[in-house]
């Protein structure tokens, strides 16, 4: 499952947080999961639930996912879509070639730690 692997990383990640910030407890964690990043937000959920009951640190911490917007460029007349899905053409000129911009990347936001 490639989404255990993110969530290792972001334990990884928090780990180190804490270390720096000299913290013992993760309280939320928000995570910002785009559109385009292929990544199934429910067993990400399942990954960050199991390695969360692990360790002390991570034990009461909460998940929040959010789904940032991607931007979809229409190659034919440029028409910028925001959208969280891929929209399957251009409401102006019905092309289907869209380029994405952003969207891909799985982002740290915030952590909340005591
Ligand atoms: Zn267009």
């Amino acid at each position: 499952m490639h989404e255990m692997s993110l969530v290792q990383a972001l334990f990884t990640q928090l780990a180190s947080l804490a270390a720096d910030h000299d913290k013992h407890r993760v309280l939320t964690v928000t995570v910002a999961i785009g559109p385009l990043s292929g990544v199934v937000v429910d067993s990400f959920q399942f990954g960050f639930d199991i390695l969360a009951a692990e360790h002390s640190l991570t034990k009461e911490a909460k998940l929040i996912i959010i789904n940032p917007p991607a931007t979809f460029q229409c190659l034919q007349c440029g028409h910028n879509q925001i959208a969280a899905v891929r929209p399957d053409s251009c409401p102006q000129c019905h092309e289907t070639l869209l380029i994405a911009e952003g969207g891909d990347a799985i982002i740290l936001n915030q952590v909340e730690m005591e």
